[in-house]
């Protein structure tokens, strides 16, 4: 079997479930307080899990948080380990995700694509300059009022395409596959209900952009809440004895520096960002994540904070402030660091399907991340989409070819692997 045949046999049924499951309305819903956030990721789920069953994976159970879980015992494998492969059902509450018509344009020709239901806007080079190096491919794009979904049902359709092509091509081999799909994944709670005695030795999410992609970085994340204690006095008797708390938290946040903002920093930058200030006369409270891709610069802005809270009631006598920082979640490199081989897997099934590897750090956090550090190592891999969470959402049909074909190399690399060298599961 080679690429060519592989990508043959994948495209059209990687495409026409693509098509299918994006027109499902899988929008999270931050506050619904429900698990799953919204019914469209329960009806999806459904019809993933009928799908499972028909492909003759067993174990096949939707939970009542919505949670898709299913397995393939191995063949032809030499390895003793389980693989998961993760996909989220849920697309992002920033943009509308309800009736999304997908329009493949054929033949892109290098130029703007327009969008049918809203003649002022178009795709461009200049939006995406990716678009260039899919001259003639197939591009899809939703019709203009909604996002597309490609995060994550690209995912999605490219594992629910590699089993089929595993269960067809008995010849292929494959260890045992511990399927996952996830809810609410873009509203952060992904992982929060997970069975984790239903995945995997190690993991791949499948939820990454740009064709070839390999992320084994993200974000090590604090979230900080300042409260400042003031004291209220009438503003005409005020002298020497108002001391004012909301004046005083915007003070504080004005101290900080100004660069480290998300506004001014990209690539491996890490920033404070202010995300609520609320207050007046006698309490306020200053919300505010940190970020980093380095846990102690990330902890020295918890200093920092510290340091300037203690400047500001020597100066203020009165005035009180409590902080309190807490963890988010944690680069996941610290532990992918410690499995090699389920890295260096990922970059060699990449080149075997024909692509370049580009390695990237997540501005932000993923699944795996918090799979990492369960004790499940989790690096996420391309799924192919690109602008991400807009309207101008688009992926092209050859990398949603080439995430299923990824996987399916990543199945034939691990079942040939008999050892354990460079990995050391479940000892995290
Ligand atoms: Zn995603």
């Amino acid at each position: 079997m080679n690429g060519k045949d592989i990508g043959a046999y994948l495209r059209p049924r990687v495409l026409e479930r693509f098509l299918r499951y994006v027109q499902v309305d899988t929008s999270a819903d931050p506050d619904s307080g429900q698990h799953p956030s919204s019914p469209g990721q329960l009806e999806l789920g459904t019809r993933l899990a009928a799908e499972l069953r028909s492909l003759g994976l067993r174990d096949v159970e939707q939970d009542a948080y919505g949670y898709v879980y299913a397995v393939l015992p191995g063949r032809r494998s030499r390895s003793p380990m389980a693989l998961t492969f993760c996909a989220h059902l849920d697309t992002s509450p920033s943009v509308s995700g309800t009736h999304v018509r997908p329009i493949v344009h054929q033949g892109y020709d290098g130029g703007a694509i327009g969008f049918e239901d809203d003649p002022n806007l178009y795709l461009t080079p200049g939006d995406s300059p990716e678009l260039l190096k899919f001259k003639g491919d197939d591009i899809i794009t939703a019709a203009g009022r909604t996002l597309l979904g490609a995060d994550d049902k690209a995912g999605l359709a490219a594992i629910m395409t590699a089993l089929e092509a595993l269960v067809h091509w008995t010849e292929w081999p494959h260890p045992e596959l511990r399927i996952v799909f996830t809810p609410d994944e873009e509203i952060g709670q992904g992982t929060d209900l997970i069975q984790r005695g239903r995945l995997g030795d190690i993991g791949y999410t499948i939820d990454g952009g740009e064709m070839g992609e390999l992320e084994t970085e993200c974000f090590h994340a604090l979230k900080a809440v300042l409260v400042f204690h003031g004291m209220n006095v009438h503003p005409g008797y005020a002298k020497n004895r108002m001391i004012n708390a909301a004046a005083m938290a915007a003070r504080f946040v004005a101290a900080l520096p100004a660069a480290e903002t998300p506004e001014h920093t990209e690539k491996r930058e890490g920033f404070f960002h202010l995300t609520a200030l609320d207050g007046n006369e006698s309490r306020a409270t200053a919300e505010m994540i940190l970020r980093d891709f380095d846990a102690d610069r990330n902890h020295r802005r918890t200093d920092l904070l510290r340091q300037l809270g203690t400047a500001f009631q020597t100066a203020n006598p009165g005035l009180g402030i409590d902080i309190n920082v807490s963890e988010q979640y944690r680069n996941m490199k610290e532990v992918l660091d410690r499995y090699p081989d389920v890295v260096g897997k990922g970059q060699e099934a990449i080149r075997a399907a024909g692509l370049a590897v580009i390695t990237k750090a997540i501005r932000g956090g993923t699944d795996g991340a918090q799979l990492c550090f369960m004790g499940v190592p989790t690096p996420n891999l391309f799924a192919g989409g690109l602008l991400f969470h807009s309207r101008k959402e688009w992926i092209p049909v050859t990398a949603l070819t080439k995430s299923a074909q990824v996987i399916m190399e990543l199945c034939r690399l691990w079942a040939a692997d008999s050892g354990r060298a460079g990995t050391t599961p479940g000892k995290d």
